[in-house]
């Protein structure tokens, strides 16, 4: 699993829960690439949904955004979502 940060998501973590959000990785390993303004992803911690800006920093998803983007993606989302919640959380890393 090849791990991706940028200096503007070490900076802000989560909007969210303000946790702290060191590194990125792709849902599927095959797509695995650096993130890119635009791209979804969602928190490890509170599993908010969220869009890289065009720093590579990351924002809440407005409803209507989730509600419009593609099928396949809202899907993965949900299905992390589902996932990270039946699984606990990892401790904070210094
Ligand atoms: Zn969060």
């Amino acid at each position: 699993m090849k791990l991706y940060t940028s200096e503007a998501l070490l900076k802000s973590g989560c909007p969210i829960c303000l946790k702290p959000l060191n590194s990125i990785t792709s849902l599927v390993a095959e797509n695995a690439r650096e993130p890119m303004a635009g791209d979804f992803t969602i928190c490890r911690h509170c599993t908010s949904f969220l869009i890289f800006n065009s720093d590579l920093g990351i924002r809440l998803l407005e409803p209507e955004e989730v509600a419009a983007m593609p099928a396949h993606s809202r899907a993965a989302l949900v299905r992390a979502r589902e996932f990270y919640q039946s699984e606990p959380e990892p401790e904070d890393v210094d």
